[in-house]
């Protein structure tokens, strides 16, 4: 399970970097917390999955 979420968290950035492609030079800057949060979410995603799987 942790290696499904770790797999999981790197998709998350890198879907991240893939959506802020467009995007120009100063602007591509941001902060840890931004940088942590498509990852947990896409770590959420899997927790959910898993959850539902198990509990229903
Ligand atoms: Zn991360």
């Amino acid at each position: 399970m942790n290696n499904v979420l770790t797999l999981a968290h790197e998709l998350g950035h890198a879907f991240h970097n893939h959506a802020m492609k467009p995007v120009n030079g100063l602007n591509k800057q941001y902060p840890l917390s931004i940088a942590e949060t498509a990852s947990t979410f896409s770590e959420m995603i899997i927790v959910e999955a898993v959850v539902e799987e198990v509990v229903v």
